[in-house]
């Protein structure tokens, strides 16, 4: 026995390949496509796969802003370098210092390395 969904409905009933349920044809949105003018899976099932398919669709959105962020990220590198390259001149004598410590740093560990 199967749910009719349209009162006074006779219809066979039509098996959806989604829930694998055999529904009424009223359960069915109609498509011109198909032979028996109605669609494969029953309502509930295209409406979950139409889910299915906006959820998909989000996630290659969502990719795609990724790799987009991405791009832009390294475009922003770009953009910055000749800032980037002020700041360093800027500090170029902190830099050098800073070498300059490390290179006594390093002088004092191979004089005792080699002691
Ligand atoms: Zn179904
Ligand atoms: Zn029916």
């Amino acid at each position: 026995m199967i749910e009719h969904v349209i009162g006074g409905c006779v219809c066979p009933g039509k098996r959806c390949p989604g829930c694998e349920q055999v529904k009424c044809c009223g359960a069915f949105n109609r498509s011109l496509l198909r032979l028996d003018g109605l669609q494969v899976y029953c309502r509930e099932c295209s409406r979950e796969k139409k889910r299915e398919d906006r959820s998909k669709h989000r996630d290659r959105a969502r990719e795609e802003n990724k790799r987009w962020r991405q791009n832009h990220r390294e475009y922003e590198r770009e953009r910055k370098k000749p800032y980037i390259r002020m700041y360093q001149e800027k500090n170029r004598e902190k830099y050098r210092e800073q070498s300059r410590a490390e290179r006594t740093m390093r002088r004092i560990e191979t004089n005792t390395e080699n002691r």
